[in-house]
């Protein structure tokens, strides 16, 4: 990779024959060590090819390697002459500029990069030439080559990977269960007993029978899950600043899956005036009126639900008699824009969601983690009793680009940084053998310092830090255990009946009209008879 530009030089005053015998042996310098400071390989490091003076400055034409990039160099060159002459000759640097920057990469590059930095991009043979735009100082001291550098690297990386962002291997099944599969698709018997009412795609209000139902199983995962292995609960907020998405990368990896809140313009109601006026004579809130009163969104709601986490220990300093943090957060929704299969409450835009989080060092973060996948599989088997499987789903950002095509599928590292995926049966849907018959319901990751990193959660005597987080979507787990157990309230695990039980069972809105179909209001006083027994 080679780096080449013109760098040039303004000073407050005009030079003299003197100065510029100074600033030549000064280059010599520059060339001789300097420069070259940094870079085994003299070729890594940066060369001044030539320079020619101009009144009150002078312009470089400079190359160089990776390991003192030009922006490097280029600060240099400056530092050395602005330090030099203006101790002996009183003279300053007014100004630096870097024209016509071009990276020649050693390969030609298949993706497409369209950003004000970048003036053109060409290919010769087997390099690819990339011209930028001019730059001045406080640009040179971005690190906006490194960054360029790796969004080439991680575009490419991502174009060999293919449209595959995961892959799958599977760790671990349960046996074979017995399930009563009767009763059809779950989601088609909520809607027509009318527990739940959609409000818009992807939204639905659950009435208080579901919401117990919910709640219960939440309650019961938190018991035999969360708690004994002594998690804390939190509140995390469920509307994030911009800020916060750049830092843990979920703006730069999955933006088109993000919803994002905007606040008005004004306080002042009168500059709503023409909006309220035509709403009043419209009857209607037309969206595109709106947004002229909106300011641009500056936040993005709950994704992930652990992005406040990493937000709250940000800069924080840590000792051992703090650590491990394990907090987990249920207070509200997140919401997520689904492109195709929303169905039902199994993929919704908002759902619900228990998020467990720790923070660590790195063999604490593992041994959590070994200890919630034992209780996942415990919460799995002994309490619900349902048919699933785990897998090992690594995205490919956490991939190493080098390990990425060595890969084999059936090696995996467990203890690395990756994320494991939990999947159970909906026999409604089809066969057990099919994959599209399965659901995620819950995963668990360990980040390894993808957020300590960029957060800078920092150990007192500078040990590495590492996070894990681990999701529980309430309605996918809900709809699974409808899914298995049908509606024989004798088949349900005793365990979740038992918290059922717990308080009197919420009553059913059963109206003139609703549920609305004569079917529904049936199966509605089928279900509500077999709960009674
Ligand atoms: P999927 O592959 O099914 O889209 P995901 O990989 O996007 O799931 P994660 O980002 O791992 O899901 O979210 C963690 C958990 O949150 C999931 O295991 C699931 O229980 C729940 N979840 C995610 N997206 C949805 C959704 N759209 N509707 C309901 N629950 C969801
Ligand atoms: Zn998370
Ligand atoms: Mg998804």
């Amino acid at each position: 990779m080679r780096f080449t530009g013109i760098i040039e030089i303004v000073f407050n005053k005009t030079i003299s024959e003197d100065v510029k015998k100074e600033i030549e042996g000064l280059i010599e310098y520059l060339n001789r060590d300097y420069l070259k400071r940094g870079a085994r390989d003299p070729r890594e490091a940066a060369h001044i090819n030539s320079y020619t003076f101009k009144d009150s400055g002078i312009v470089l034409e400079i190359e160089t390697g990776s390991k003192v990039r030009i922006d490097e160099a280029t600060l240099r060159v400056k530092n050395v002459l602005s330090t030099s002459l203006g101790s002996k000759y009183r003279i300053g640097v007014r100004g630096v500029n870097l024209h016509n920057p071009i990276i020649t990469l050693d390969n030609k590059i298949s993706i497409s990069l369209k950003i004000p930095l970048i003036k053109s991009i060409a290919s010769d043979g087997d390099h690819t030439i990339i011209e930028l735009v001019e730059l001045d100082e406080s640009d040179l001291k971005k690190p906006l080559f490194l960054r360029l550098l790796r969004l080439i690297e991680d575009k490419e990386q991502r174009a060999r990977w293919g449209g595959k962002s995961e892959h799958w291997v599977l760790i671990k099944r349960s046996g074979k269960k017995t399930v009563e599969a009767s009763m059809g698709d779950p989601n088609d018997v909520l809607e027509r007993i009318g527990w739940m009412k959609r409000m818009s795609v992807g939204q639905w209000l659950y009435t208080p029978p579901l919401t117990h139902m919910l709640n219960t199983l939440k309650r019961l995962f938190i018991d035999e899950v969360v708690k004994p292995l002594g998690f804390e609960e939190a509140t995390f907020p469920k509307m994030y600043p911009l800020e916060v998405g750049l830092k843990t990368g979920h703006l730069k990896g999955v933006i088109n899956s993000m919803i994002f809140a905007s606040l008005p313009r004004s306080y002042d109601i009168s500059e709503f005036e023409e909006f309220i006026d035509l709403m009043y004579v419209l009857n209607e809130a037309p969206p595109e009126e709106l947004q002229r009163h909106l300011r641009p969104s500056s936040y993005f709601l709950c994704f992930a639900q652990c992005e406040p986490f990493y937000w709250f220990f940000e800069n924080e300093i840590l000792d051992d008699s703090s650590l491990p943090i394990k907090w987990y957060d249920q207070s509200g929704p997140s919401y997520r824009w689904e492109s195709g299969g929303i169905h039902g409450i199994e993929r919704l835009i908002e759902f619900h969601r228990i998020e467990v989080v720790w923070l660590g060092r790195p063999d604490d973060v593992i041994k959590i983690r070994n200890e919630l996948l034992e209780r996942y599989e415990y919460f799995m088997d002994k309490v619900l009793d349902i048919e699933w499987r785990m897998a090992w789903v690594t995205p490919w950002f956490y991939e190493q680009s080098g390990a990425l095509q060595g890969l084999k599928e059936s090696t995996i590292e467990i203890d690395k940084p990756g994320t494991i995926d939990f999947e159970a049966w909906l026999p409604y849907r089809g066969d057990r053998d099919d994959s599209k018959n399965w659901i995620e319901v819950g995963n668990i990751s360990i980040h390894g310092t993808k957020f300590t990193e960029p957060f800078r959660i920092k150990h007192n005597r500078g040990e590495t830090l590492w996070t894990g987080c681990s999701g529980f979507g309430s309605e996918r787990w809900f709809i699974v255990l409808l899914a298995q157990k049908g509606l024989n309230i004798d088949n349900w695990p005793k365990k979740y009946i038992e918290y059922i039980k717990a308080i009197p069972f919420p009553r059913s809105i059963d109206t003139i009209t609703y549920p609305r179909t004569k079917d529904g209001k049936e199966l509605l006083a089928k279900i509500i008879n077999l709960l009674k027994q």
